[in-house]
């Protein structure tokens, strides 16, 4: 099997070709087609194992393929480390797209909060952000998430341990209820499968 399988999007194939992807991970195979289909989904995977890139991918194709400009995707993740991450890889791709995402995270200085504020007010089809700052920002009303059609969760099992369950809870609670949402963690104990149940709509599982 190799991208082509998929039917993405020529300038997102592009983009898969410049970046050097040349065959999708076991974990790519089996969620993309998944989050390509709007279903909702719980993923085990590890780092390392092109997780990121298996919720980026279908999203991208699906933002770029519906020529969706508002702001439509949040991307949940524990840290501004992987936020950032997380981002540079959208970025990589999107390049070739015409899509940009916003990076929104804790810590930092004034300048990093202001050049938050600023990109937030410029717009952005997807937001990458951490769930403590995410609700400082709900709270003061500088974000609106009406428009919004995908919630990934990166990580969730380490959002949970650091505590970030009832801010999570809190963001669901902006949101459209008629969106996609599709977990990622690493692993996968019951108390993960018992938090999803409260805002994933009839997942499907997949781990590798
Ligand atoms: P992740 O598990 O998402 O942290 O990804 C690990 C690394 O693998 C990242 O540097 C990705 O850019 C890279 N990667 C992910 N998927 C692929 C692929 N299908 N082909 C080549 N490199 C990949």
């Amino acid at each position: 099997l190799d991208f082509s399988s998929f039917n993405f999007e020529t300038s997102l194939q592009e983009g898969l070709d410049a970046m050097g992807f040349e065959k999708p991970t076991p974990i790519q195979e089996k969620a993309i087609p998944v989050i390509m289909e709007n279903k909702d989904l719980i993923a085990c995977a590890q780092t390392g194992t092109g997780k990121t890139a298996a919720f980026i991918l279908p999203i991208l194709n699906k933002i770029s393929k519906n020529g969706t400009s508002t702001l439509n995707t949040l991307i949940l993740a524990p840290t501004r480390e992987l936020a950032i991450q997380i981002d540079q890889q959208i970025q990589g791709f999107a390049y070739f797209l015409g899509i940009s995402s916003i990076p929104i995270y804790g810590g930092g200085d004034g300048i990093v909060w202001e050049q938050q504020k600023k990109a937030l007010e410029t717009g952005a089809e997807i937001i990458v952000a951490t769930p403590g700052r995410l609700i400082a920002l709900l709270a003061g009303g500088k974000i609106n998430l009406s428009t919004l059609e995908h919630l990934i969760l990166d990580e969730a099992d380490r959002m949970m341990d650091m505590g970030f369950s009832d801010d999570i809870l809190k963001i669901v609670n902006y949101l459209p209820k008629d969106r996609q949402t599709v977990l990622f963690s690493a692993t996968m104990p019951p108390k993960i499968r018992q938090f999803s149940m409260k805002f994933l709509n009839n997942p499907a599982e997949i781990s590798i």
